[in-house]
Formats: C-alpha cells, sequence, structure tokens
C-alpha cells in the first residue's frame, strides 16, 4: 500500500500542523483509501490565520500600489501554468475528478490571475457634482480587510480564482478554508504562492471542518467579508455566522439547472452539450443542466440518440487518458443518488440507462451515466440536486409550458436552450430566471463573463468586470475650498 503521505497548512507564510494535533484523513475516491492527512484546524488556529492576515492587511498589502499588488497576481499565473500537470494529479487523486479536466483547468485558471492583474490599477473614483460652493466631494474604492474564502470540495482551483485574485488585487488579504472532502490541492497551491514572495499573511490557507473551524472563521471579528461556495443548507449556517461579525457576504451556491432542446435544434450539437452540461465531471457541476425537456414531438427520437450516447461513456480510472466519467468524490452522495433513484422509481420514473452502482471497481464510487424519465418534474431525481451524472427527462409541447416548469424550481443558477430559431432562443433566454443561459451550447467558463445565480443559488457574482468591485468599499471624502469659517456650527447643510 502506498505511503500515506501529510499535509501542512499555510498561516502567515510558514507550514503548521494544527495547535491540537488533530488530522483529517483524506480518501482517494477511486479505491476508497486514505492517501493523505491535513492538518484539523480549530478557533485558535483560524485566530492565528485571521490575525496574520489582518497584520498583513494593515502593514503590506493595502497601501501597496495595485501596479505591484498585480506583479504578484501575474506570479501566480506563471506558477499555476508551470505546475499543472502536478496540481491536477493532486486534484484528480482526492477528488476523483478526471486527470483530463483537472489539468486543463489548473491552466485554465492561470488567466482569471492574469485577468483580475489587469483590472487591478483600472478601479477608478469619481468626483461627485456636489451641491455646494467651495466643497468638493471624491469617492474612491477601498479595500474592506481580512477576507474568509470558503470552497467546496469541486472545482476548487476555480472556485478559489474567482475570489483570491479580486480580493487581492483590490488590496485585501485572504483567509481560505479548503473542503474537508478533498484538502489537498489548495496546500499544494500554497506551495506556489509561497514561491512568488508574496507578502507573508496574506494568503493564508487552512484546513478544517465545517465545525468548528468554518464557523470560527466565519464568526470572527476580524472578518469583514465572506466569501462563499457550497451547498445552501451550510449557506445558511454562513449567513447566521455573519450576524456576528456583521461581515459582506457573497453566496454561490447549487443548481437544478433546466435544459429545453426544441424540435428545431440541431440535434447532434444538443446531444453534446447536454452530455457536457450533465456527465462533464461526472454530473458535479454546480452548472449540471440536470433537467431536460424535450418537445413532444422529437421527444422519442432524441430520447433514443442521448441514451446510446450515455451508454458509451467511458467510465473509469480518473487518471487513464481514456476516462469521461471518473468516480463521485464520496460514497456519502453515492447513497445520497441511490436514495433518490429509489424513491423517484416508487413514483414512477423510469430508468432508460444506468440507475445502479457500477461494477468498474468494487471500492470506488463509481456511479454510471444514468438517464430517467419523469412524468413530472416534482419526482425527487428532478427536484433535488444530486450532484452526480443523473439526468431527468421530462416531455413540453409548447414554449409557454416548458418556459413554467423549467422556472418551477427553487434554484436559479444556469440553464440551456437549443434551437435554430433566434427570436425563441431569445425569448426563451430572456424568460428563465437564471443567473446564466447557455443558447446552443453548455458548460463553459471565463474570467470575463459574471458567474452566479439567482434564487436560492445564492447571491454576488463572480469573475467579470464588475466582482472586482465586490472585494472594495466606498469612501467619500469632502475638501472644503472656502476661505471662510464655517458660518453655523450647530446646522447641518
Ligand atoms: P458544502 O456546503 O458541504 O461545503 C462547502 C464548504 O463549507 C466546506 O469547506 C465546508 O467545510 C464548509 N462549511 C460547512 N459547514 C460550515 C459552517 N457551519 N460554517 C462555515 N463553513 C462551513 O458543499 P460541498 O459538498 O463541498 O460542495 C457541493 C455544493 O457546492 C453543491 O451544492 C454545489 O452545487 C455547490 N457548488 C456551487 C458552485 C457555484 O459556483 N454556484 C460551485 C461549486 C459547487
Amino acid at each position: 500500500m502506498p505511503k500515506i503521505q501529510n499535509f501542512k497548512m499555510y498561516i502567515n507564510g510558514e507550514w503548521v500542523d494544527s495547535s491540537s494535533g488533530k488530522k483529517i484523513q483524506t480518501l482517494n475516491p477511486e479505491n476508497n483509501e486514505v492517501w493523505a492527512t491535513v492538518p484539523e484546524a480549530n478557533e485558535k488556529d483560524v485566530d492565528k490565520a485571521v490575525q496574520s492576515a489582518q497584520n498583513a492587511f494593515e502593514n503590506s498589502w493595502s497601501i501597496l500600489h495595485p501596479r505591484d499588488r498585480a506583479k504578484y497576481l501575474r506570479l501566480i499565473a506563471d506558477q499555476l501554468r508551470e505546475n499543472a500537470e502536478h496540481l491536477g494529479k493532486i486534484e484528480t487523486i482526492d477528488t476523483g475528478k478526471i486527470y483530463r479536466e483537472t489539468k486543463t483547468q489548473a491552466n485554465y485558471i492561470a488567466e482569471y490571475y492574469d485577468y483580475f492583474a489587469g483590472l487591478a490599477d483600472k478601479v477608478e473614483g469619481t468626483v461627485v457634482p456636489i451641491d455646494k460652493p467651495d466643497m468638493q466631494v471624491t469617492t474612491t474604492r477601498i479595500p474592506i480587510g481580512v477576507v474568509a474564502a470558503i470552497i467546496p470540495w469541486n472545482s476548487q482551483m476555480l472556485l478559489t480564482a474567482v475570489k483570491l485574485a479580486p480580493a487581492l488585487a483590490m488590496g485585501n488579504t485572504v483567509v481560505i478554508k479548503a473542503s474537508e472532502l478533498a484538502p489537498v490541492t489548495l496546500l499544494e497551491f500554497a506551495k506556489l504562492i509561497e514561491k512568488t514572495g508574496i507578502p507573508k499573511g496574506v494568503i493564508n490557507i487552512i484546513t478544517g471542518l465545517g465545525e468548528p473551524c468554518g464557523k470560527a472563521l466565519t464568526t470572527h471579528n476580524l472578518v469583514e467579508r465572506i466569501a462563499f461556495t457550497g451547498g445552501p443548507e451550510t449557506a445558511k449556517h454562513i449567513v447566521k455566522n455573519s450576524a456576528e461579525n456583521l461581515s459582506q457576504v457573497s453566496l454561490e451556491l447549487g443548481g437544478k439547472s433546466p435544459v429545453v432542446v426544441f424540435d428545431d435544434a440541431d440535434q447532434e450539437n444538443a446531444l453534446n452539450g447536454i452530455t457536457a452540461g450533465i456527465f462533464g465531471a461526472s454530473g458535479q457541476s454546480c452548472i449540471a443542466g440536470s433537467r431536460l425537456y424535450l418537445q413532444s414531438n422529437i421527444y422519442d427520437e432524441f430520447l433514443d440518440k442521448l441514451i446510446t450516447k450515455a451508454k458509451k461513456i467511458k467510465l473509469g480510472g480518473p487518471m487513464e487518458e481514456d476516462t469521461q466519467m471518473g468516480p463521485l468524490n464520496s460514497f456519502k452522495q453515492l447513497e445520497n443518488i441511490e436514495k433518490n433513484i429509489k424513491s423517484t422509481t416508487e413514483q414512477g420514473g423510469k430508468i432508460r440507462c444506468g440507475g445502479e452502482r457500477s461494477s468498474v471497481s468494487n471500492k470506488g464510487y463509481y456511479f454510471p451515466a444514468t438517464i430517467i424519465e419523469c412524468e413530472n418534474h416534482n419526482l425527487p431525481v428532478a427536484e433535488n440536486e444530486l450532484f452526480g451524472p443523473i439526468l431527468s427527462v421530462m416531455k413540453f409541447d409548447n414554449e409557454e409550458e416548458v418556459i413554467k416548469k423549467m422556472n418551477d424550481n427553487k434554484y436559479g443558477l444556469s440553464s440551456g436552450v437549443y434551437t435554430s430559431n433566434f427570436a425563441r432562443g431569445h425569448r426563451v433566454s430572456k424568460a428563465i430566471r437564471a443567473g446564466i443561459v447557455f443558447i446552443n451550447t453548455y458548460r463553459l467558463i471565463s474570467p470575463m463573463a459574471p458567474f452566479g445565480g439567482i434564487k436560492d443559488s445564492g447571491y454576488g457574482k463572480e469573475a467579470g468586470i464588475e466582482s472586482i468591485k465586490e472585494y472594495t468599499r466606498i469612501k467619500t471624502t469632502w475638501y472644503n475650498s472656502s476661505d471662510k469659517p464655517i458660518s453655523d456650527p450647530f446646522t447641518i447643510g
């Protein structure tokens, strides 16, 4: 059996164990074996990380010119490009996501740091057309302070970049808490950060459980901003925690994203987009297109083609080059999927392919591409976020009906529309209550494109030009240019 590797946290530029000496074991989803341990941070460790971030904020980072902060962001980007393969491997071992995707993503994430480096010295203030003679009023964008970034286990390099890069660019310092389900990638990333020579304490990366670690971080009185990505139940804790320190919160939560295929769609393109949307990353993506609505007159034909395609998907070891779907991240996830499928079939849902744990390995958490026909979208698999390769398929007759159906879910993160009719594509995309709409495509990201949801999928956009302002506050400054003293100190005006 390979030796278990022990990792340390990165606090104030030093590699440390938790003060209690406690550790978390992390499993390899491919074989259910412990492959690494990381420190289990407690309140004391969190306090140390936040204090060091506060110290760096006051004494080095916030007073550096934005152009100089940008230089460090570009160094992070360089490190990511140089080490994309290594990071990809670690992420694959820790999460089960296929190596083809993790290494490509680690490389692409460098673009986010370059993008925000470019923006760092372009955020300007204003001069207010003030209604008082002899006064000039300006607004400037100032950093907020210590940012707590709470990261889920999936797409962690991306979800870290969209928080860390704008936060640093604007002069904030950061404490990142990695997910206990796959904490190692971010600790490896910390090694790259160290190589850039960024001042100590500007970036701290800690590992721990939701409680006490995540709770201690999000209630800490020196934390001024919480950037959270994860599930909606955890988000409710985060919002309550933020009542303790009155920090500004952004939430990127789950989804149950609807996709519609009209009878005039380019079917081959739709088949590929749907496959990418729900079977890419084994469906473990917050924007997974997991509810599919097919127009009645193409329903049987299109569904048969989709089933044929899904059956051919190669499930296998995540490091293998020809693997298309790897294992799920945890056994708990697999059990949750099975529970939802069981209650759906008991209520009339029909499994058309997949539907049962795969025999590809009797150790890893493998689940095949699964398609389930549902007469209504209130069946459990069609209503709940499953975070797995499970597609629920429903029928519709006309545009008005499908818009209602697509909007009939508590989430509002992503959505997809397949049609060759431009006017219809435009109408439907406008009517869908979601933060993102893909028309005749799916599952794309970019540092330039804002990302985030509405309804129970959260609030606050990540990526894109506006998102950098989410890491600033406006300061208003009054300049008195009058030669005369203030006339009456007891009035306002
Ligand atoms: P999760 O909510 O279980 O955990 C997310 C993070 O919150 C972890 O680091 C965890 O330790 C921490 N946490 C848990 N309890 C906490 C508490 N009381 N206080 C502070 N922190 C606490 O999510 P997960 O299972 O790791 O990830 C899957 C979820 O994330 C899915 O719902 C998915 O849709 C969502 N997600 C959303 C996006 C997006 O951008 N919208 C992207 C990826 C994942």
